[in-house]
């Protein structure tokens, strides 16, 4: 089958001649990928970021598909479903699954992500054919009447900004900020504005990042020195209700912790991998701040999430800016890479 393949920093490439998956334990299914896309993670291997990474890894989280076979422990799919996949995969029957902590599975993994979350490797999604673990846990299927474009983005980052908003406790009439206006940013946004937030601020140096929030209703702001000032100036002296960390970086964080108001909260669901953070614990006292960190779990919010899309209250497509064949699935990563594509989407 064709399939993206990992070579190293910037090198990825499609192959034809892959094997295709087949099932392999009882609980698996075998889906025929319709869509996928790729996520701002995926740019961490990307950029040679991650030393661990093995190459020949086929990446890709985020896809939807077709059931094409499944194992005989499989008791909610049949072939000829039309599913999406959860990034996250998880046994359903844990400890941390029984709680509806996905991510904390003990046999926790990400697609097409190597080792670097759990510890067994399953193949991705940029691919003609993905081989799904736990396939009643992780696959969902989709509405008749629901797109696979529209459905696509549940299995991440839609379900991701969702728990960032969610995480962040906003409440009607809070003036919440977004640090970061990639597809989870504004997705966070547009889950804040289903939650009530009476305003939302948008935060990104790129300046096609913030019209796009524009348009959907946030008022956009540059990172930089007066970015604090201009937050104070925006809500009334205080500082945001709530801020939305959707970056992943030490600088990010930081910028989160000072534009929230005093006993506010910031929830930080940027993709988080520093050792190194010079944690601002006198302001984050003084404030009496409250700040956590969440994962998407789409297993557990995918029912709502589908329910909002299929009414259409939440439309996650507005994020897409690049629908390609897989085959030319490298020039959609350099795109991505450097800026120039907000999401891309891939058709096999
Ligand atoms: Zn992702
Ligand atoms: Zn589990």
């Amino acid at each position: 089958m064709k399939a993206l393949q990992w070579h190293g920093a910037y090198k990825v490439e499609v192959a034809d001649d892959i094997p295709a998956p087949t099932v392999t334990a009882p609980g698996d299914a075998v889906v025929r990928v319709v869509r996928s896309a790729i996520c701002g993670t995926d740019l961490h291997p990307y950029r040679g970021e991650i030393d661990s990474f093995t190459p020949g890894t086929v990446t890709g989280h985020e896809f939807t598909g077709v059931v094409e076979e499944v194992g005989p422990d499989v008791r909610h799919l049949r072939p000829g479903d039309r599913v999406v996949a959860s990034d996250v995969i998880a046994c359903g029957t844990c400890w941390n699954c029984r709680r509806g902590w996905h991510y904390q599975c003990d046999r926790v993994g990400l697609f097409g992500y190597d080792t670097v979350v759990g510890t067994t490797a399953v193949a991705g999604g940029h691919a003609e054919y993905v081989r799904v673990p736990f396939a009643d846990v992780v696959l969902s299927p989709i509405p008749e009447d629901v797109s696979d474009e529209r459905a696509l983005l549940i299995g991440d980052v839609l379900s991701t900004g969702y728990a960032c908003a969610t995480g962040g406790g906003v409440k009607p009439g809070d003036t919440v900020a977004v640090v970061g206006c990639g597809p989870v940013g504004l997705l966070a946004m547009k889950a804040a504005g289903i939650l009530g937030a009476a305003t939302v601020l948008a935060v990104d140096p790129l300046p096609a990042r913030r019209a796009l929030a524009e348009e959907h209703g946030a008022v956009g702001l540059a990172p930089g020195p007066d970015l604090v000032e201009r937050v104070r100036e925006l809500t009334g002296g205080r500082g945001a209700d709530v801020v939305l960390e959707a970056v992943g970086t030490d600088a990010s964080l930081l910028s989160a912790l000072e534009i929230v108001r005093p006993r506010g909260t910031v929830s930080a669901a940027g993709a988080h991998a520093s050792t190194a953070m010079p944690m601002p614990t006198g302001l984050a006292f003084g404030k009496e701040l409250t700040l956590r960190f969440v994962v998407g779990d789409p297993i557990s919010v995918r029912e709502p999430l589908m329910n909002l899309v299929r009414t259409g209250r939440l439309d996650p497509t507005f994020v897409i800016s690049h629908r390609m064949p897989l085959a030319e699935a490298a020039e959609g990563f350099r795109l991505f890479d450097a800026g120039l594509a907000s999401k891309v989407v891939l058709i096999p």
